[in-house]
């Protein structure tokens, strides 16, 4: 216990004073950004940007902003719901409620800390419903983008909530084994078990999951297929197969992925984007595609992500010990001298209070990653406009910026912090062709 004298700067009170700075700096700064936008949205409304002034209509340019306006409206709204959340389960005492009236129902054991993880899962679900419904059935429902009927969106909340039970709890299981049982080292164990499984998951995703969600076909556009095939060819790659999905069923935004790993890789068209763009355009949206991959941004990421979950379990490991992490978070700590009635592992509390304050820190990096994303597709655009067309991947580009309704008039601010794709004209400027009429 600390002297009352040292209270107010003990580790706890200290953690909690960080702790509760930070998400409300945050929230400050997300809400500061977000009005911004809206703000400077709003002022291009009026008109095309010259440069596009010839390429796209006036109406689609306002729709672009009012779908842009309506969504970062609303998400001023989830913000602060979303910062609420954060303070009930921490400070306001939710995680702490919920893990006592776990721990004197079912005691302290593996049972107890599993029964902790899915309750909070399924509490943050259902807090996000509404706002999942709000977004699919009333905004994109009113730019034209949603094709689910309430019947799909219910059958694909059954069937990921019962697939995520599936996969996640025999997962979670073995990393709380290993909390407890691999001695001090547990988070190098952890950590490569968890590396180990998202590999795993890079493989059965494509064959085994995403099926569960959407047809995919073999494309069959004979001519399109001899295209991107010979694109694939100049640059040196080989895929396991070329795939049309069924994108429409849920939404009218179109896109284009690569998936899968080694030589399970696939290319996926959504059959929105074959309907949108013609097929040297195609050509072109693949050939980025595979620029991500010849400049091995693809690999870059994940060792990066490597090194950050390992940064992150030892970061874990080491709070985990720390009564202060827990108590400045606003959870008691179980009791864990052995042979005593009552005691219980911390594994799932740490767990969980280290998902919830992560986000609190790691946002202040979202403006150095999203500047390195920026540059990877500046590289990924020019090795497209290398190996297929410059011009096709522009009006690729803005026929998928008119498609998508994204705006051509982004806040400069809001979109160095947040874009992980340039604005529009950054992107159509560095490619090696003018938008003349
Ligand atoms: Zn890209």
């Amino acid at each position: 216990m600390q002297p009352p004298s040292a209270s107010l700067l003990s580790p706890s009170h200290l953690t909690t004073l960080v702790f509760a700075g930070l998400l409300l700096a945050g929230l400050a700064l997300r809400l500061w950004l977000a009005t911004r936008q809206i703000r400077h949205v709003a002022q291009h409304r009026g008109a095309v940007p010259t440069a596009f002034a010839h390429r796209i209509p006036l109406a689609a340019h306002q729709k672009a902003a009012d779908y842009t306006i309506a969504k970062a409206r609303f998400g001023l709204l989830e913000m602060a719901l979303a910062t609420a959340v954060v303070l009930g389960w921490t400070l306001l005492g939710g995680l702490d409620a919920l893990n006592q009236a776990l721990l004197s129902w079912l005691g302290g054991g593996m049972l107890q800390q599993l029964a902790l993880l899915g309750c909070f899962v399924l509490i943050g679900g259902a807090i996000d419903l509404p706002v999942a419904l709000y977004q699919t059935f009333v905004i994109e429902q009113r730019f034209g983008f949603n094709q689910m009927t309430p019947r799909l969106w219910l059958a694909d909340l059954l069937k990921s909530t019962l697939l995520g039970a599936v996969i996640g709890l025999p997962i979670a299981a073995l990393i709380l084994w290993l909390m407890g049982a691999a001695g001090p080292l547990w988070w190098l164990w952890a950590w490569g078990t968890w590396m180990g499984f998202n590999l795993l998951l890079m493989v059965v995703f494509p064959l085994f999951i995403a099926p569960l969600f959407n047809k995919f076909q073999p494309l069959e556009d004979e001519s399109l297929k001899a295209r991107v095939t010979a694109l694939m060819r100049r640059c040196g790659f080989a895929a396991k197969g070329l795939f049309v999905m069924d994108g429409s069923r849920r939404s009218a935004h179109a896109n284009a992925y690569f998936t899968g790993v080694g030589k399970a890789k696939r290319v996926v068209f959504y059959d929105t984007l074959l309907k949108q763009l013609s097929p040297g355009e195609v050509e072109a949206v693949l050939a980025h595609e595979l620029g991500h991959f010849k400049h091995k941004h693809i690999t870059r990421r994940l060792v990066g992500m490597f090194a950050i979950s390992l940064a992150g379990f030892a970061l874990l490991g080491w709070l985990s010990t720390r009564a202060w992490f827990y108590t400045g978070l606003g959870v008691q700590p179980n009791l864990m001298l052995p042979g005593l009635p009552g005691a219980a592992p911390n594994d799932a509390l740490a767990l969980l209070l280290f998902l919830l304050a992560a986000p609190v820190f790691t946002l202040f990096v979202t403006p150095v990653l999203a500047q390195l994303s920026r540059r990877h597709e500046f590289q990924a655009d020019a090795y497209a406009a290398a190996q297929s067309s410059g011009g096709d991947l522009a009006s690729a580009l803005l026929k998928l910026y008119e498609d998508n309704a994204s705006t051509l008039t982004p806040d400069p601010v809001f979109a160095k912090f947040y874009y992980s794709h340039p604005p529009a004209t950054e992107r159509l400027a560095r490619l090696p062709v003018a938008l003349q009429p």
